[in-house]
């Protein structure tokens, strides 16, 4: 089989002034997506997403990997990968080219699955389960309100629809986000999971203090308290606090994990499949991670193609430690207005009783809606 067009394709569309929202870095007036397709002489076609400004990550693809993957063989996919990181090893060993490296990776697994008519999780080494427990990201900021009972009134909203974890927003001011936080706790009380996200808001002095006032509330996981640079800062954080530490989302390939895991900085990596080198470096980051008796939670945020490749990793990834109650991965399913995740393909995923079922069809499981792609396609 071998690669005969590589075409990628920017999604954009502008939300209403009511559905803009903001997190503590910013905020969100549009949504984005960047879908990569790769197709080959026998017919097959597969898709993939690149987390990231679209623009660039296409601009990557266009002019850097698409030359050099025309005529190969979809199933050398790790000497593509290398041979793909190794192009811009001098200009850029994280971010933008790694992102678009991604989008190419992921539509390999589908190109190979939908070859070999198995599910992509069948190729990573099987399923250790069918259906995965998930969890809500929402709790953002609204111009127009952002009082602790609109954030309450969402926690309850999220239980009522059957979910069982949710992670919250904070790194907007530290007295601010203890109040919100406690609230939301005695909202729905203990069987509930809530994590906490500051996206890198703090110092460690701050995230210290934030953390331990929070302690008393039962907080599964504290993502990202410091910037991704200041793997220092982790290590404070976390030997500060008794409360697991997360990152990774914005960490890189084997080598930028191999750092973040081995000096002990996070109790849980959060590699993203779109991000991070596509699935062929998640799932190597999955078992360093698993060397060092770290657990491996990916990050998901994205369109129905990010969900559904995030869906095969997490299928395929050993709980760490194994035990009689171990501690299973759960999955991320943003809630902030986004029609990619919801109607670019003609499956998009339901949430049942707080779970959600692993695809089974082959590659990716799912079919691109090209209506909608065609339709929210930015013209270049
Ligand atoms: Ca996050």
């Amino acid at each position: 089989m071998k690669i005969t067009d590589v075409k990628t394709y920017i999604l954009r569309y502008q939300l209403r002034e009511e559905e803009v929202f903001g997190y503590s870095q910013g905020w969100y007036g549009s949504r984005s997506a960047m879908i990569v397709e790769v197709n080959t002489n026998e017919g097959i076609t597969g898709v993939g997403e690149a987390f990231g400004p679209p623009e660039i990550t296409s601009a990557i693809i266009e002019h850097v990997y698409k030359p050099y993957l025309i005529g190969k063989d979809p199933m050398d996919k790790e000497v593509i990968w290398e041979e793909l990181y190794n192009k811009l090893r001098d200009h850029g060993q994280k971010g933008l080219s790694v992102e678009a490296i991604s989008g190419v990776d992921i539509a390999l697994w589908d190109v190979i699955g939908k070859n070999l008519n198995v599910p992509i999780h069948k190729l990573l080494g099987g399923a250790y389960r069918d259906k995965v427990k998930v969890y809500a990201t929402g709790f953002y900021r609204k111009k127009t309100h952002h009082q602790t009972e609109d954030l309450v009134k969402e926690a309850i909203q999220y239980v009522e629809n059957g979910f069982k974890a949710f992670k919250v927003k904070i790194g907007f001011d530290l007295k601010e986000d203890v109040t919100n936080v406690k609230a939301i706790r005695e909202a729905v009380g203990d069987d509930i999971l809530i994590m906490i996200d500051a996206n890198h808001a703090y110092h460690a002095s701050t995230a210290i203090n934030v953390g331990r006032r929070l302690e008393p509330y039962e907080i599964y996981w504290f993502e990202e308290p410091v910037p991704p640079e200041d793997i220092e800062g982790y290590i404070e954080v976390k030997q500060a606090l008794n409360i697991p530490i997360a990152a990774g989302e914005a960490e890189f390939t084997k080598f930028g994990f191999r750092y973040l895991i081995s000096s002990r900085a996070v109790d849980i990596v959060q590699p993203d499949c779109c991000v991070t080198g596509g699935l062929t470096e998640a799932k190597k980051i999955a078992t360093l991670a698993h060397a060092w008796n770290v657990q491996c939670i990916p990050h998901v945020w994205g369109s129905a193609i990010a969900i559904a490749a995030a869906l095969q990793l997490i299928a395929a990834l050993p709980t760490c430690p194994l035990s009689l109650n171990p501690r299973e991965p759960i999955f991320e399913l943003d809630q902030s207005p986004n029609i990619f995740r919801e109607n670019l393909v003609t499956e998009p995923v339901q949430v049942k009783d707080g779970y959600i079922e692993i695809p089974k069809k082959a590659g990716l499981g799912v079919t691109l809606n090209r209506d909608f792609l065609k339709r929210y396609t930015v013209k270049r």
